[in-house]
């Protein structure tokens, strides 16, 4: 199904659910489908829908549409100007191949624990807008990414939009592979500074972005501490549980000096 607006999209979404699968970028999926783990019925593409696209600053405030590409969001003088971090972690995902495919609303919507964008767009306070012929909401990533591959979007709702508040001055994203064959992240740590003081959300190391606001005063190295030792790391290829718990304390501790 290739709906030409959010419209005939959202109505298309509420009248089959989880029966057809939401096509976005397709760089998720279609690993899944050839790899025999999903053989969708149907799928409801959006990459027709031109209204969720745009890449806009209004009222000081960010607005993503779902089907912007990484490329999109790391090019835009928007988002260059006024969320260089943003721009920065959309940059440093995977290579422009799949930047220029995948999208804001995927990367979201999948709920896959080693991706960039989540814990930057969290440490942020970004909201994801869901919608369905029932009405609106917006949800914090925290709220959004519930587990491993999973959301809490019902299956009448599409994520349309992602809405950013102004960018702290200080403010860091870093990224630490662990090997040079490999895209995604041992550990991320995104980090800002601003109002309402530090917040650090490490990526990539647990189920979902981990945000502790209580652990965040004091110095970078009580901050570093206090993250190795409340995050319980999982093991997979690019590093076990006791290096993730080093590479966690180094670097958020970097991160914390870089806002400071
Ligand atoms: C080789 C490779 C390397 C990669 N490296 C990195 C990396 O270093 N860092 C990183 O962060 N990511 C990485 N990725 C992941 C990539 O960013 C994601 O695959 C991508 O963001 C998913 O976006 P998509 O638009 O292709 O989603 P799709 O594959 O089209 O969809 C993903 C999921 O989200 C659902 N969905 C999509 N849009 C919506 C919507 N608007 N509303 C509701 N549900 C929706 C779909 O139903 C599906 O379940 C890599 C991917 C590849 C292929």
């Amino acid at each position: 199904m290739a709906p030409a607006s959010l419209d005939e999209a959202l109505a298309m979404r509420a009248e089959r659910g989880d029966e057809a699968t939401v096509l976005a970028g397709g760089t998720f999926l279609g690993i899944l489908m050839n790899q025999g783990f999903l053989a969708p019925g149907a799928l409801l593409s959006l990459g027709r829908v031109a209204e969720l696209r745009g890449v806009a600053a209004e009222g000081g405030e960010l607005r993503l549409g779902a089907m912007a590409t990484h490329r999109d969001v790391e090019r835009s003088p928007v988002v260059r100007e006024g969320w260089p971090v943003l721009a920065r972690a959309f940059s440093l995902v995977a290579s422009p191949r799949v930047r220029n495919v995948a999208t804001v609303g995927g990367v979201l919507a999948d709920a896959v624990y080693a991706s960039d964008p989540p814990a930057m767009l969290a440490a942020l306070d970004a909201r994801a807008v869901l919608r369905s012929p029932r009405g609106e909401r917006a949800v914090s990533v925290g709220e959004l990414i519930l587990g491993y591959y999973e959301t809490c979007i019902e299956p009448d709702e599409l994520l349309v939009e992602v809405r950013v508040p102004p960018q702290p001055a200080r403010a860091t994203y870093r990224k630490f592979r662990s090997r040079s064959s490999e895209d995604r992240p041992c550990a991320a740590v995104a980090a800002v500074r601003g109002g309402a003081g530090l917040r650090v959300v490490v990526g990539a190391v647990a189920e979902t972005p981990q945000d502790f606001p209580d652990l965040c005063d004091g110095p970078a190295e009580d901050v570093a501490a206090g993250y190795a030792e409340r995050i319980e790391p999982l093991s997979d290829s690019r590093g076990s549980a006791a290096y993730r718990r080093r590479v966690i304390a180094a670097e958020v501790r970097r991160a914390v000096e870089e806002v400071s």
